[in-house]
């Protein structure tokens, strides 16, 4: 990326491969990155992060483990890995105790770091994890970052239970597709909305209980109907702008909302009455933990659960897989094939 805009920013040229610095570090050479939306925020200078041009984007990568920093003991020079993207400053008091998730100066790859969209990415070997038996490199790309998030929000925060209705708005997006196979394995009844009837039609396929097209009916008078009027215990909303009350109302007593954005607007309409009287939780979170990483891993191998992959591009048009993820036509990841 040569600056701030449009797709136009982005370049398939050759850049310096990155040198190993740090005892710690390793050098992957990547097979697969994928795409996520805050790589698009980050192309348009939404995010407030200023970066060096020329930037490499790319949050999520796997490949093979090529070099080794001298004190490197988890990983050897052929691992395959997929890549957990974060990485914290080490001495601020979160770092310090365990939780550089919340590191004051988090580094993202693709944000702070030098991302996956590249034949090699740098980073700390305690980044690399074995990728899950029976994976591709593209499906292992397909999961990392949105697996995550949605770990930590439905798992950890929400703490989504065996036989609980879990209702998700706007499915098709990466966080989305990967929520609706996590709650059907832990065995949550599991409602989505969409636009699309063939997103709905996809999300049945993968074992949707119910899919309600928003533009054709009201989703909160579905939720009702379908639930005898007593809502569910869990909504996933990254949505909310005028969907958020709707949400909120959707919460049986007790319920629980996890969010991880806004893209239809950061300032929705709380109704406070509904939160204090319902009992209602809201949590807020964004990536996950190295632990969350570890167990979701697990769980994706005792599952035998497959990433949910939408297309392949290869590396040199990235641009053009840029516009299919904006247009919002995607069911799952969006990958880039990286060869060389
Ligand atoms: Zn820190």
């Amino acid at each position: 990326m040569h600056g701030y805009g449009g797709v136009e920013q982005l370049f398939y040229e050759d850049a310096d491969e990155p040198r190993l610095t740090q005892p710690k570090e390793v050098l992957v050479k990547l097979k697969a990155a994928s795409l996520n939306h805050i790589d698009i925020w980050n192309r348009l200078g939404a995010t407030g992060i200023v970066v060096q041009m020329p930037h490499i984007l790319g949050a999520d990568g796997a490949g093979v483990v090529v070099e080794l920093g001298k004190a490197v003991e988890n990983v050897k020079v052929g691992d395959a890995v997929c890549l957990y993207p974060a990485t914290g400053c080490g001495r601020c008091e979160f770092c310090l105790t365990g939780r550089d998730l919340m590191c004051i100066y988090l580094r993202v790859l693709g944000e702070r770091l030098e991302g996956t969209y590249a034949e090699y990415v740098k980073l700390p070997a305690e980044n690399c994890f074995p990728i899950p038996a029976g994976l591709s490199f593209e499906e292992a790309t397909a999961f990392p970052l949105v697996g995550i998030t949605l770990w930590r929000m439905l798992i950890t925060n929400a703490q989504l239970k065996p036989g609980e209705t879990l209702l998700i708005i706007g499915i098709g997006g990466g966080v989305a597709s990967a929520a609706l196979q996590v709650a059907k394995n832990i065995g949550a009844h599991v409602i989505v909305t969409s636009g699309s009837d063939e997103k709905l039609e996809r999300a049945k396929q993968l074992g949707a209980d119910h899919g309600i097209n928003h533009r054709k009916k009201d989703f909160l008078q579905e939720v009702n109907t379908l639930t005898g009027n007593r809502g569910v215990d869990v909504v996933i909303d990254c949505v909310a702008g005028e969907v958020w009350q709707k949400s909120l109302a959707a919460l049986a007593r007790g319920g629980r909302l996890v969010t991880c954005g806004a893209t239809a607007g950061g300032r929705p309409n709380d109704d406070l009455t509904a939160i204090f009287s319902k009992h209602l939780k809201i949590y807020g979170s964004t990536l996950g933990s190295r632990e969350e990483f570890r167990q979701l891993l697990s769980f994706m191998a005792v599952k035998k659960i497959k990433p949910i992959v939408d297309s392949v591009f290869p590396l040199k048009d990235t641009a053009a897989a840029q516009r299919h993820l904006e247009e919002a036509k995607q069911f799952g990841k969006v990958v880039l094939q990286i060869s060389g």
